[in-house]
């Protein structure tokens, strides 16, 4: 792995702990790559700009956007990094650890692609029962007050809501008990995945256009702009599980009747 790399990595061991590193560090690193690859879609929204590539017509107000810019600082301040302190023994016991030398490469991608097919799993699961009535109604239809999303509303959650589905992110690294470098790549990772599916805009050169089986954003936009017992969609970056189990169809279809209409939301 680059030197300059694991020099990098060398003053981050000497001038703080493990602790401070796998908690404080992670949350500076999530909310630097969460509000830097969400703000984007806020700024094309108010300018217009891209407005080609734009999935649904409806733009957010102002006021709705900064609405959930300051639910969004709240949740992260008093519930995310909470859990972050005090989840973290738990990782030292399941193997986290932060020393040189880095792990080489061929570790840190299989073990980010194990995460990205586990968490998928776990997401559908969890995320089609959250679609049943009592826990639309009591958590996930908080999530599902942005029918046009942006990229910020893809953390835009109820607490329950993100403690259920961050399960899902959190149970691959617990049963590799990974690198902390590996730890932040994934989590980086998986936070401009559902940022770009929430953005509201499917561009030429969006992932889904050259990954096969990704969803992103028209994927998941669907999601969001129907109703919640139609909805369908459910994973969180494949294609293959809603495929699978039947719970992509209403899309396809509404995709068949785009083609032959033009599109028009
Ligand atoms: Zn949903
Ligand atoms: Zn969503």
């Amino acid at each position: 792995m680059a030197s300059l790399l694991e020099s990098g990595w060398q003053y981050l061991t000497t001038n703080f702990s493990d602790f401070q590193l796998a908690t404080f560090g992670t949350f500076i690193i999530h909310e630097s790559v969460f509000f830097l690859s969400g703000i984007p879609s806020i700024f094309l929204e108010r300018s217009g700009l891209f407005s080609e590539y734009k999935i649904q017509k409806k733009v957010n107000t102002p006021a709705a956007q900064w609405r959930c810019i300051v639910k969004l600082v709240l949740y992260h301040v008093f519930v995310n990094l909470p859990i972050m302190v005090l989840s973290y023994p738990a990782f030292r016991y399941m193997g986290l650890k932060s020393s040189l030398p880095l792990p080489p490469w061929p570790v840190v991608l299989s073990q980010v692609i194990f995460y990205f097919i586990l968490e998928d799993f776990v997401f559908y699961w969890g995320h089609r029962m959250l679609h049943t009535k009592w826990l639309y109604q009591h958590v996930h239809s908080v999530h599902h007050e942005y029918a046009t999303p942006f990229g910020l509303t893809s953390e835009y959650a109820h607490p329950a809501e993100i403690l259920m589905l961050g399960f899902g992110t959190v149970l691959g690294p617990a049963l590799t008990g990974p690198h902390l470098f590996t730890l932040w790549l994934w989590m980086s990772l998986r936070v401009i995945e559902t940022v770009e599916a929430h953005s509201g805009y499917d561009f030429p050169w969006s992932p889904s256009k050259f990954l096969p089986l990704y969803g992103g954003a028209e994927f998941h936009d669907f999601h969001h702009r129907v109703l919640y017992t139609q909805s369908g969609n459910y994973s969180s970056t494949f294609t293959y599980m809603d495929w699978l189990f039947g719970t992509d169809r209403d899309y396809w279809k509404q995709k068949a009747l785009e083609g032959k209409n033009g599109k028009d939301f």
